[in-house]
């Protein structure tokens, strides 16, 4: 049997960016308690896999892992740990057909994941024997607004986004209270709380204190949340900070040449005030993902998203005038319980009279315990594939033909990575989230450059290299 060194660990992250943040927190957290990361779970004393819960595949997904996981534990002796949105759905489920999960972390509890860590085998024992597993896995709401966040402490920049670079996700709230008809979040992520505006400002200040070795420091920054326009602080004089107040308070405080981004916004809640500071703010990159779902008007009450297609139409309109350069992504949702093919029709002839940049499309799955799945899934799984295979052959059009409108320009981007395909040429983002491919050298990984967009190969754009970007 393998005994690895204690202290080590190996984190899967599963779904949204919400759970790659929390992550990222949480190894934070981790290493400021002496844990090292390892190359291959082979070789880790805990592994943790950070779950999703918003689609069956995904749940399926970590079945599998679980399995692998049971038949890695017969000759290497570690601790398994199931975090985030499974855990909190399937526990008794998992209590009882993955025994060999040591430790199940809800959402509410993740906060004290590291805690428990590093309280031994004592606990973790405690939990796998079923002493006080019950007490472990009852969702315990936090008691006060902070608790839901993993506590990184004094981090540096470089040890909390060793994954992603110089690109920041921040969470500013936690939860959901729109209950989609469909959406299995709420349920377990629990209702909203926004986070106190002091502690994402430091945060910011933090992640933005140039790394005294390499130099790195966040360079574009994504605020996360479900639905980010309901953000919501009640300050001590009882004022309520709002989502454009709070975003009024981060652009004084961003280092030059910062982009700022957020994710996601409800098309009920997005704010003419929201629109016009987008306009005025350089920080605030001109993207705007603003998930539709559907276009019939049917489908978006029985979905509970409380627009219509008029009024989604209407702050399309409102945003490409007051922002003619902005780029609109969305997520359309397709297959949903009663969707007819006029419904679906109508979807079709949205995304054509939009004409989004790009769009997330998903294949309707009931979950249960949702509103939903009362309904239950009376579109066959044919006609879904073939439904969704059309959605998504629209948008391939529709994208490329936005897209050859920009053939010829200069812009500015944010270079990523080496790219997958040619080791030679780099990998970037436009401020309107296009991705881009061009020559260049490892050097430029991290730092703002101008190209030319000369081509398109698929949706991603070719380009040439003209200047360094400003800083
Ligand atoms: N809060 C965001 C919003 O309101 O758009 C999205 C969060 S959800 C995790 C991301 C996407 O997953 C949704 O926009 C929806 O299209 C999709 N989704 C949610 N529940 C689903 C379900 N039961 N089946 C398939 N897709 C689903
Ligand atoms: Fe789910 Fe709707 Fe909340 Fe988005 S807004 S997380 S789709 S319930």
């Amino acid at each position: 049997m393998n005994t690895p060194e204690s202290k080590t660990y190996w984190i899967e992250t599963y779904g949204c960016q919400m759970n790659k943040a929390e992550s990222g927190y949480l190894e934070c957290e981790l290493q400021s308690h002496g844990w090292l990361p390892v190359q291959r779970p082979e070789a880790a004393a805990v592994v943790i896999l950070n779950t999703c819960s918003v689609r069956k595949t995904a749940e399926d997904r970590i079945w599998g892992r679980l399995g692998f996981f049971k038949a890695q534990k017969k000759n290497h002796a570690f601790r398994l740990v199931l975090m985030g949105c499974m855990s909190e759905r399937l526990k008794e489920e998992i209590l009882n057909e993955a025994p060999h999960v040591d430790l199940l972390v809800g959402n509410f509890q993740k906060h004290r994941l590291v805690d428990v860590l590093e309280q031994g085998d004592t606990v973790a024992e405690a939990v796998a024997a079923g002493g006080d597993r019950k007490a472990q896995r009852r969702p315990q709401r936090p008691p006060h607004q902070e608790a839901h966040l993993i506590d990184p402490g004094e981090y540096r920049f470089a040890e909390r986004h060793s994954l992603s670079g110089f690109q920041a996700y921040l969470p500013i709230m936690h939860g959901c209270n729109n209950f989609c008809t469909y959406c299995i979040v709420p349920y377990v992520r629990g209702s909203e709380v926004s986070r106190n505006p002091e502690s994402i400002l430091e945060e910011i200040r933090r992640i933005q204190t140039p790394d005294p070795q390499t130099g790195q420091m966040a360079r574009e920054i994504t605020l996360l949340g479900q639905n980010v326009n309901s953000y919501r602080y009640r300050n001590q004089d009882g004022t309520i900070l709002t989502f454009p107040a709070l975003l009024r308070l981060i652009a004084p405080v961003l280092q030059d040449r910062t982009w700022l981004r957020f994710l996601t916004s409800h098309p009920k809640d997005m704010s003419g005030e929201l629109v016009d500071l987008i306009a005025a703010e350089p920080a605030l990159c001109p993207h705007i993902h603003l998930p539709v779902q559907h276009g019939s008007n049917r489908i978006l009450q029985a979905m509970g998203r409380k627009y219509t297609r008029e009024q989604y139409l209407g702050l399309v309109t409102r945003i490409r005038k007051t922002i003619p350069e902005a780029s609109l992504t969305t997520d359309i949702l397709i297959g949903f319980p009663g969707e007819s093919e006029e419904d679906y029709g109508l979807t079709l002839d949205l995304m054509r009279e939009v004409r989004f940049e790009d769009a997330f499309t998903y294949r309707y799955n009931p979950r249960e315990g949702t509103r939903a799945f009362e309904l239950g899934d009376d579109v066959p799984e044919k006609v879904k594939q073939e439904r969704l295979t059309g959605v998504i052959d629209l948008q391939r059009r529709i994208t490329r033909e936005v897209k050859k409108d920009k053939l010829g320009r200069t812009v500015e981007v944010l270079v990523e990575g080496i790219s997958k395909k040619n080791e030679g040429e780099l990998l970037a983002r436009t401020e309107r989230d296009e991705m881009v491919v061009f020559p260049g050298s490892p050097q430029q990984i991290g730092s703002f450059v101008r190209v030319r967009l000369d081509n398109l190969q698929g949706s991603t754009f070719r380009g040439e290299w003209i200047e360094a970007g400003r800083l």
